[in-house]
């Protein structure tokens, strides 16, 4: 289950309660699976896509240049500027570089920090299920409880259940956490949607956490639009975003959270102390690269969208049966048609048997009766990496 994972092994004796018995994530099992059988790796969100070769220039320019101490602790006022206008220019959000914006390491430590800022022991947050596995481990690490509230199958989709997310709230629940476009399944939430949640959480008087990093890969059409935008949201609302699927640098940890001013300080007194600040010469480099995102965050999106498109009709082809994937890296799909009730067991036999390795979206889902038997497949990888998958995956069937 979700939340129950660390990237360290399993923590056990002697260790803290908030840490013990997580185990091995996810996708560090898998991925150490691929580098194993010598699989292809459709399991990790790893982009092996190319980085536009201005920004990869920008930021060793800025490194040699000696661009290498330690930035301000709220980020180099110019990437803080670049946030704030990439906010304004395409939604409509306004925020005040100096105190509403917040560079931070990666859209993980904005995560971290936003919960453990706004959740004291025995809170609960509600996130919708399945969600992004660092949610639940963030929530345990500030002493409170994730809450999923389900997102039910809709045909080949996923959809908002709006008495089962009512149901989810209690005296306790302090923080909503949104993703959309949501990992792991693909779905942007829609306008009906986003307004039933911003009612929900008015209602109840709950901070929004919106976690947005896919925003940029809405594919057919289909537009993005962050829940701090609706009506009398803005001042309940962190929105996080980062650069990593944006600009396929997932290694340089740059992310960042904008909100109103008391908000984003809580934020900042809690990430101060978990890493500071870091990553000097990337935060040079985005600042001048964030403003000229959609001409680059356009072609990176047909390219993912073909990608999917192989990726799609290859799993159909093989005889599994895949969801629509609207937006982010990744298609869901159903494989009870190749005799497997539980994804966890068609994911370690895959590799043997077709040499491809993916996650069973299993380890997503917070509450049982979750459906076992979906598959997680990641499609921001190389073309080569896909066709050939999908040939040894039809191949196998
Ligand atoms: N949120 C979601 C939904 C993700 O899929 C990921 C995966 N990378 C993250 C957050 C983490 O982002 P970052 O790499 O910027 O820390
Ligand atoms: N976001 C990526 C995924 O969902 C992986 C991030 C990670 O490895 N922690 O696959």
């Amino acid at each position: 289950m979700a939340g129950t994972r660390s990237t360290a092994g399993t923590a056990g004796r002697g260790a803290a309660a908030r840490v013990r018995d997580m185990g091995t994530s996810i996708f560090t099992e898998m991925t150490d699976l691929a580098r194993r059988t010598g699989a292809v790796n459709l399991g990790q969100g790893v982009p092996e896509l190319d980085s536009p070769p201005a920004l990869l220039k920008d930021a060793a320019d800025a490194l040699l240049a000696g661009s290498n101490q330690y930035p301000p602790a709220l980020g180099f006022p110019s990437l803080r500027e670049a946030v704030a206008a990439h906010q304004l220019r395409r939604y409509g959000l306004d925020y005040r570089p100096q105190g509403e914006v917040l560079i931070t390491t990666g859209a993980t430590e904005a995560l971290a920090s936003a919960l453990l800022a706004f959740c004291d022991p025995g809170d609960e947050i509600i996130a919708f299920d399945p969600c992004y596995d660092a949610y639940a481990a963030d929530a345990r690490l500030a002493g409170a409880r994730l809450v999923g509230a389900p997102l039910v199958l809709d045909g080949d989709g996923f959809a908002l259940d709006a008495d089962a997310l009512r149901a989810a709230v209690s005296p306790r629940t302090r923080v909503l956490i949104l993703n959309t476009p949501h990992n792991p399944t693909g779905k942007v939430f829609t306008a009906d949607e986003l307004a039933v949640i911003a009612e929900v959480c008015q209602e109840h008087d709950l901070t929004v956490v919106t976690d947005e990093v896919y925003e940029h890969l809405a594919y057919d059409g289909t537009r993005h639009v962050p829940i701090a935008s609706l009506p009398g949201m803005r001042e309940r609302t962190l929105t996080i975003s980062s650069a990593g699927k944006t600009f396929n640098v997932t290694g340089w940890k740059i992310g960042w959270i904008c909100g109103p001013a008391p908000l984003v300080a809580a934020v900042g007194a809690a990430k101060q102390f978990l890493t500071y600040a870091s990553g000097t010469p990337y935060q040079e480099a985005l600042a001048r690269m964030l403003g000229s995102v959609e001409e680059w965050a356009g072609e990176l999106r047909t390219t993912l969208r073909n990608h999917r498109d192989l990726l799609t009709d290859g799993l159909a082809r093989a005889g599994l049966r895949p969801f629509r994937a609207e937006a982010g890296y990744f298609v869901q799909a159903d494989v009870r048609p190749w005799g497997y009730a539980d994804g966890v067991e068609f994911c370690r036999e895959l590799p043997e048997r077709a040499g491809v390795v993916a996650i069973p979206t299993s380890a997503f889902y917070l509450e049982a009766g979750a459906p076992a038997w979906l598959v997680r497949f990641s499609f921001c990888k190389r073309e080569e990496s896909i066709r050939t998958a999908v040939d040894q995956l039809v191949r196998a069937t």
